[in-house]
């Protein structure tokens, strides 16, 4: 898919005010700092349309960017923050599962993890969750230009493994480097595939 535009349309804390057109949405989340902002940029060939998480008062809302006037791309706001109080952790889970779980427009969820590490408890649970609401998910492996070729088999295996003692069948995974656009066409083929089906 070529991108043609990419627009900014609106920032919320509650899916009550996202926008209401039947466009399908595509939403990116996964822990704060796994690359969501970089990947979102590179998918969109944009340095600046998502901001990064250094960012003050983006962390908390739910992003909507308009793609060839035809579908929206949605920056969830990362989870597993562990610099915000107990409260803001709760109201974060609550705008994150509110969107997920009565978003009817969300056809896919991209789960971010980050290619470096084993995997990790937080995201394990999240895509658990996402199993047992049945919502539809696809993998997206970041950062993969960090790691040599060997090493990035080896995570990506070790993920893969433990994905399936949770799972009978894998679900759909992306290997995404934002430095040098690995993954970027097929990310984009995949969401032009089933916006056409
Ligand atoms: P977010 O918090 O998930 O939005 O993460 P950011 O996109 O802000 O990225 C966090 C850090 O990782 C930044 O310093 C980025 O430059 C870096 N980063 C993100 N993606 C990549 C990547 O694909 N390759 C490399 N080498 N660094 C990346």
């Amino acid at each position: 898919m070529e991108i043609k535009s990419a627009e900014f349309v609106i920032s919320n804390s509650s899916v009550g005010k996202c926008p209401s057109t039947h466009a399908p949405e595509y939403a990116f989340i996964g822990r704060s700092n796994v690359g969501k902002s970089s990947l979102i940029n590179m998918l969109t060939n944009n340095k600046k349309l998502a901001k990064t998480s250094a960012t003050p008062g983006k962390t908390l809302l739910i992003n909507h960017f308009l793609i060839n006037n035809e579908w929206y791309l949605v920056d969830l706001p990362g989870y597993g923050y562990a610099k915000i109080s107990k409260k803001e952790q709760e109201k974060l889970q609550q705008i994150i599962s509110s969107y997920i779980l009565c978003r009817e427009q969300m056809t896919n969820l991209f789960v971010l993890v980050d290619s470096r590490h084993e995997p990790q408890k937080i995201d394990m649970e999240f895509i658990e969750w996402l199993g047992e609401n049945g919502i539809p998910f696809s993998i997206v492996f970041t950062k993969a230009d960090k790691s040599k070729p060997t090493k990035l088999k080896a995570n990506i295996d070790a993920y893969l493994k433990a994905l399936k003692e949770q799972w009978e069948e894998l679900p759909p995974y992306f290997i995404t480097s934002s430095e040098n656009k690995t993954g970027r066409t097929e990310l984009l083929n995949y969401i032009e595939s089933i916006n056409k089906s």
